[in-house]
């Protein structure tokens, strides 16, 4: 069985956070979901403004090859040649202009149109952003049964964990056992659905 995309990879890491916290490759998330973004053209001696329309699936690069080894956000498919704009990263389901379909960058792709509908279908059956204002999400740190870890893709209705300190990823019910960081340092426990008292159960 081969490994899905985003599970050979580290802890996706959210937009904005310094890449120096994460690992080389890292997927990088915006709103919950896969990032991506062009390419960096003010890095480049000739710019080739037809190719560099293109979005390349976004992850973090400490292995920049030009300059002076920068950290930052690069394209899945060569994160040590292709720099990506900063300033412009949508989700990675957001436009439907051209998507880049080397290999890695064409696997996120799909894992995040996966991962969008798994998420969505779970947002709008827990509403553990009405409930508890807890913004479901890839990158989001958890607490299952008490341990600490990073919500590293989805399967389902269910989530996959990363356990801090334990490679292979956990797979954890939205609502049993979980607990989600909602500010720094602040954990917020959610509870069940009850269906029977929900009031805008209707359709
Ligand atoms: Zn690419």
């Amino acid at each position: 069985m081969t490994v899905p995309a985003m599970l050979r990879r580290p802890a996706p890491l959210v937009l904005g956070a310094p890449p120096e916290q994460s690992e080389h490759g890292a997927p990088v998330v915006r709103r919950g979901e896969l990032a991506a973004a062009t390419r960096d053209a003010s890095y480049l001696s000739s710019p080739n403004t037809r190719a560099d329309v293109q979005l390349h699936a976004a992850v973090v690069t400490r292995r920049y090859a030009v300059g002076s080894g920068l950290t930052g956000i690069g394209a899945a498919c060569d994160p040590v040649r292709i720099l990506l704009d900063e300033g412009l990263i949508f989700g990675a389901r957001e436009l439907p202009k051209s998507h880049c379909r080397r290999p890695a960058c064409r696997a996120l792709f799909e894992a995040a149109d996966r991962q969008h509908g798994d998420l969505e279908r779970m947002r709008a059956y827990y509403g553990l952003q009405e409930r508890h204002g807890v913004d479901l999400g890839l990158a989001i740190r958890v607490r299952h049964g008490g341990r600490a870890g990073t919500v590293v893709d989805t399967a389902g209705r269910d989530l996959l964990v990363r356990l801090d300190g334990v490679p292979q990823p956990v797979r954890c019910h939205v609502t049993r056992a979980m607990e989600y960081e909602t500010g720094a340092g602040q954990w917020t426990a959610v509870t069940t659905v009850d269906r029977g008292a929900a009031p805008a159960a209707a359709g």
